[in-house]
């Protein structure tokens, strides 16, 4: 009798990743660097690039059992692949190979339930006894007279596709674990996202952290009419966020001064999109100090009175930024669907007000213009409020 060795390990599978011609090399070194950051509570592990594949396995002097579920788990937060599949891997030889499937099988037979299955085999090393097709023939006919009640084959679509890897040594999986491919985050920049605590700006700060950009996130915060309890929220969706890209740095300003004088001294009809452009004035000026390049909002277009084209440009004008608005033609449906995927959604709908649903006029200005904010501003010192949020920043990394 073979004793039954083999080691597990995860193999993960570049997409667009491996287009990349000449940063190849840069794309995979952080796409390593960042699953090994996101698994770095597990344990340590040896990570390694491989023929436009990356894999995750245990090193060789660390005695603990591989976690593999936990690591499984983990990855999925992790952009810049396209699929993940545990795997088996055993020395290359003809019959430990049919003993590790029997074994392997008997594990997914064990339910007592019929599945359908197909092998599928890629012979690398061309020295290997028998060849795909013949290997891929034995060994289902191995598994047809194991499991007579509950085997059957399926070549177009089955419960168990087998995949044989027969390389220096060989590899043995059935389970592909989708991701959200994407790029590894940080190799596009670093974006500063304006995060409230409602559905959307925290799906926006995903969508570009999809496209490879490490978030530093900010939060006007006017206490107390919004409360300690609206900033936990904020400070929760940042750390779900951080679980997607990495270290966090979460930027919550003093916004309450800084509101009660545009309450004071702004037309009322004028008030939302001033304020919004006090904000992104102020996220601009950081992003500035921290050698940030864009700026990201979760506006959609005409979703409310500040998000009109019109108002838009008012917005965007006090700004020299690209400002990424990654919802602005996504339908809120779609959001609402897709903060639920990456478990924003129950955080976001927690009742606790943002400012701009507290000091919103009833009848805000539809289409504003770059004068009417203007005039709206004449009384306003607009350097000195800026500075005065700037110097009341306080800053948690999550
Ligand atoms: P969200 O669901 O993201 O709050 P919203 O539909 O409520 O968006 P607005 O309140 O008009 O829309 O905000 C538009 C965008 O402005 C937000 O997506 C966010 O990027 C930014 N924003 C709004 N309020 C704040 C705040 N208090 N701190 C930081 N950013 C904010
Ligand atoms: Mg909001």
């Amino acid at each position: 009798m073979i004793k039954i060795d083999y080691q597990e390990l995860i193999l993960i599978r570049l997409g667009e990743i491996a287009l990349k011609g000449l940063n190849r090399h840069k794309f995979e070194t952080r796409l390593i660097s960042n699953l090994r950051y996101r698994l770095r509570d597990l344990g340590i592990f040896k990570i390694y690039q491989d023929q436009s594949r990356v894999y995750i396995e245990k090193r060789p002097q660390d005695q603990f059992d591989f976690p593999t579920r936990e690591i499984l788990q983990r990855i999925k937060d992790v952009f810049g692949y396209v699929s993940a599949s545990p795997v088996r891997r055993f020395a290359n030889d003809k019959d430990l190979l049919f003993t590790q499937v029997e074994s392997y099988v008997a594990e997914l037979y064990a339910d007592g339930a019929t599945h359908s299955f197909k092998f599928e085999t890629r012979r690398i090393d061309k020295d290997f006894p028998l060849n795909s097709y013949q290997l891929n023939c034995d060994l289902g006919e191995m598994v047809l007279a194991a499991y007579p009640e509950q085997a059957t084959v399926d070549v177009h679509n089955p419960d168990f596709l087998f995949q044989i890897e027969i390389r220096q040594e060989i590899y043995l999986y059935h389970e592909i674990q989708p991701a959200y491919s994407g790029l590894p985050v940080g190799i596009s920049g670093t974006g500063m996202l304006l995060l409230s605590g409602g559905i959307d700006s925290p799906v926006a700060g995903f969508q570009m952290a999809s496209r490879g950009l490490q978030l530093e996130a900010i939060y006007f915060h006017t206490f107390p009419y919004t409360g300690d309890q609206a900033k936990q929220k904020v400070i929760d969706l940042a750390a779900r966020l951080g679980d997607f890209c990495g270290r966090l740095p979460l930027h919550i300003v003093d916004f309450t001064d800084i509101q009660l004088e545009l309450n004071q001294k702004v037309p009322a009809e004028m008030l939302t999109v001033i304020m919004r452009r006090m904000m992104m004035r102020i996220a601009d000026r950081l992003a500035e100090k921290n050698k940030i390049n864009c700026l990201i909002t979760g506006e959609s277009l005409g979703q409310v009175a500040s998000q009109t084209v019109a108002a838009l440009r008012c917005t965007n004008s006090v700004v020299d930024r690209p400002v990424f608005r990654p919802l602005i033609g996504i339908d809120k449906n779609d959001t609402i669907k897709l903060a639920r995927e990456i478990d924003t959604y129950d955080i976001s709908i927690l009742p606790y007000e943002d400012c701009c649903t507290i000091f919103v006029a009833k009848h805000p200005k539809i289409n504003p213009n770059l004068v009417d904010c203007e005039q709206a501003e004449q009384d306003l010192v607009i350097e000195f409020l800026v500075e005065q949020g700037l110097n009341k920043i306080e800053t948690i990394v999550v």
